[in-house]
């Protein structure tokens, strides 16, 4: 018996978790004996909230659920950075042979490229400041690694579930929570027993907002550490925040003052790119949670855009296979028929994006780590200007 309300590997890959509609549709066509080819692109005609531009997360997670079945996959890379209206990915092969992935193969790409470009978002507001990714808690476990997966290549620095971490070859980060300074009873000795106890690697980074004002833990934080306290971290619920800029300013004068200048704030509860951008030039690394782990989905859909090679669609969507096509000098970009030579822009063609995943259910692309993911992703993000 399973325990959890998920549905295992097993039960994904052999096409179980669909939406009854495809299975009829297939159902129907095999009786009727119409076997048809079909190209299905993925696209998503605008993005959350006003977003100019997001990532391309999930590929991985489709090629491997579509391995093995006779299908042919062209897709953008893992992290490539898209525009509303962008097909990102097309699937060609005998409808029935796919057809029932649909739901599976918008979930992986939908979910995972929504964490991913929040993620990125949080990264691009905070420049060079940290980003952690703390928000596993609001989603459910078995997604944790998924979601972490997609924030890390989004661009968090540092993600906090030990799995999550293991599968990412990551170390967790992670500070202390309140449940410690409560049990312990007392602040100052529950950052003395944090001290004592915790392996070196590990930093002192103390959470000052339990019991008293932030200023005076802090404060008393550094003077129990000296040296060795690496961080306090303000954790201010909504509800006695006030101005959070004022206290981080007043916690950043006080620590100073002393000669703590080298005492990194950290801020978490709550933080989104807004309040990133304004409270960054006060905080070293924030912490992340609903933000990231919550974050809008990009609403890809998948739709027929060719039938035996023609080119055939419903009312709103443009027929036929298309290319998408970016400019490596002046980022330009344009979307074509998938036939078209390659359009000259800066005097140079442009590079396409829809690349060969699956040939016939084979895998024909080399898929790379999350961390060469990810530094391809913060390279993109500093040439971005718009966000
Ligand atoms: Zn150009």
């Amino acid at each position: 018996m399973k325990l959890f309300h998920t549905a295992t590997d097993e039960e994904i890959r052999n096409g179980e978790v669909t939406d009854v509609y495809f299975a009829r549709t297939i159902e129907i066509l095999r009786a009727k004996g119409i076997k048809k080819r079909v190209v299905m692109e993925v696209k998503a005609n605008s993005l959350p909230d006003g977003y100019e531009w997001a990532l391309l997360v999930g590929v991985e997670e489709v090629a491997r659920l579509l391995e093995g079945i006779p299908v042919d996959v062209w897709s953008m890379e893992e992290g490539e950075v898209f525009k509303g209206g962008e097909p990102v990915m097309f699937l060609e092969g005998e409808y029935t042979q796919f057809g029932h992935y649909e739901t599976p193969v918008l979930g992986m790409l939908c979910q995972a490229s929504g964490v991913a470009t929040k993620s990125a978002r949080c990264k691009k507001a905070a420049g060079d400041r940290l980003i952690l990714s703390f928000g596993a808690r609001r989603m459910h476990p078995s997604l944790a690694p998924m979601i972490d997966r997609a924030a890390y290549i989004g661009g968090c620095d540092g993600i906090s579930v030990i799995k999550s971490a293991q599968m990412l070859g990551l170390k967790p980060s992670g500070t202390m929570p309140h449940s410690l300074i409560l049990i312990i009873g007392e602040p100052v000795k529950a950052f003395l027993a944090f001290d004592e106890v915790m392996p070196e690697d590990v930093k002192r980074v103390c959470l000052v907002d339990t019991l008293y004002d932030e200023k005076q833990e802090a404060i008393a934080a550094a003077e129990a550490l000296g040296k060795r306290l690496y961080g306090v971290r303000l954790d201010t619920p909504e509800s006695r925040r006030g101005n959070i800029k004022e206290i981080l300013k007043e916690v950043r004068w006080e620590l100073d003052l002393r000669g703590y200048d080298y005492v990194k704030i950290y801020l978490s509860g709550g933080v989104d790119e807004r309040e990133i951008e304004e409270t960054k030039e006060l905080v070293d690394a924030f912490g992340v949670g609903t933000a990231i782990s919550n974050a809008p989905t990009i609403n890809f859909a998948m739709d027929i855009v060719e039938v035996e090679g023609k080119p055939f669609a419903k009312r709103g969507k443009l027929a036929g296979k298309k290319q998408v096509w970016a400019c490596k000098e002046c980022g330009n970009r344009k979307i074509t028929r998938f036939d078209s030579p390659s359009p000259i822009c800066c005097q140079k063609e442009m590079e396409p994006l829809l690349k060969p995943l699956l040939k016939e259910g084979k895998l024909v692309r080399e898929l790379c780590s999350p961390e060469e993911i990810r530094s391809r992703v913060l390279a993109r993000l500093k040439s971005m200007k718009d966000c």
